[in-house]
């Protein structure tokens, strides 16, 4: 099966699970999974945080950061394209009782920084207190302009805001950001693009069951005294896990071998999108790191999701596709899915 739906939709490789079976265990409500523990300081330290946190899910380690950050009645600035405010079930304002303010987000993914000026409040009793900026990076498969997020986190800290970073695909950000990331596996120049992309944030959370193919799993990033706090709020989430090391072994597995390797599924969106308009009555939007956007002929896309479905291939009917590259796609399933696209639309 060829499965574009995602970046969610990776199965964990033999190594990884081997990986997963060796790894040494213990309780981490107890703080005694050395696993969990190894995962937590090598992320944070190799991208130049004091502390780090394993959640379940990237949701619950967005939600522990903005519950970290702001109290109830506090209001965070966000895309109104990002993840946490539009995808995440309104947790913040549910759960957090934290005022969501959402901005367009400009075509390039960015907040425009007069439209940040302008939603910070003044301390008025007339609004809620503007406590965090949140920037998503990659958005819908776009690297953020560095220029643009210095500024943004600079303006942040101008007005005393704190700034959080939901880097669910971040490494796709730094892969995408250097050239030739394979030919020189220079582990000292992708680190240094890391700790740029990271620089400023006061929080970051990181997944690592998209593009690096574990099961499941998000790391929060941030000072000591932001982790303890995310620590307690991840605990009334019920997000306490015990040997939870069987799943953050997958994480140091997948950090150490499957972040250069990034490159191969931005180089096969490149193929994809290039094969693809070539294809009459189709526009693409992109590539845009691992993520194509395609708009089809009006109301074909359910046909279309049927055709490759017997073809074996999934993909989302939307008017516009977003089709989603990954560890398990490889050069051969790029061609034999342009190839259906087109017998698709050239004997419809
Ligand atoms: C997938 C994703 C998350 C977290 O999703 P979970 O399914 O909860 O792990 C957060 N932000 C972005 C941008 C994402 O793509």
């Amino acid at each position: 099966m060829i499965d574009l739906r995602s970046d969610t939709v990776t199965l964990p490789t033999p190594a990884m699970k081997a990986a997963m079976l060796e790894a040494p265990l213990g309780d981490d409500v107890f703080g005694d999974d050395p696993t969990v523990n190894a995962l937590q300081e090598s992320l944070a330290a190799r991208l130049g945080f004091a502390a780090g946190m394993f959640c379940p899910t990237g949701t619950q380690s967005n939600l522990c950061a903005l519950m970290a950050h702001c109290g109830r009645g506090d209001e965070y600035i966000v895309g109104q394209e990002a993840h946490t405010y539009k995808f995440e079930g309104g947790g913040a304002a549910v759960l957090g009782s934290i005022q969501p303010q959402p901005l367009e987000n400009a075509a390039d993914g960015s907040l425009p920084l007069e439209k940040i000026a302008a939603a910070i409040k003044p301390d008025d009793p007339h609004f809620a207190r503007t406590r965090l900026l949140a920037l998503e990076n990659t958005i819908s498969g776009k690297v953020l302009p560095p220029s643009i997020v210095a500024a943004s986190v600079a303006l942040a800290r101008q007005h005393g805001l704190a700034t959080h970073l939901d880097g669910a695909r971040f490494f796709n950000a730094a892969v995408s950001s250097l050239t030739s990331p394979r030919l020189s596996p220079d582990a000292d120049r992708l680190t240094k693009t890391e700790r740029d992309l990271a620089g400023g944030f006061d929080s970051i959370s990181i997944c690592l069951s998209k593009g690096l193919g574990t099961p499941a799993g998000s790391v929060l990033l941030g000072s000591r005294a932001l982790i303890d706090k995310a620590i307690r709020i991840r605990k009334m989430l019920g997000g306490g896990m015990r040997q939870s090391g069987l799943l953050a072994a997958a994480g140091l597995y997948a950090l150490k071998n499957h972040v250069t390797r990034l490159a191969d599924d931005h180089d096969h969106a490149a193929l994809l999108a290039g094969r693809l308009e070539a294809i009459p009555g189709l526009t693409i939007h992109g590539p845009c790191t691992n993520m194509v956007f395609v708009d089809v002929p009006s109301g074909t896309q359910t046909a279309l999701a049927q055709f490759l479905k017997s073809q074996n291939i999934l993909i989302l009917p939307r008017p516009r596709l977003r089709l989603v590259l990954h560890l398990g796609i490889d050069t051969a399933a790029v061609h034999e899915t342009a190839d259906a696209i087109q017998r698709f639309y050239t004997t419809a």
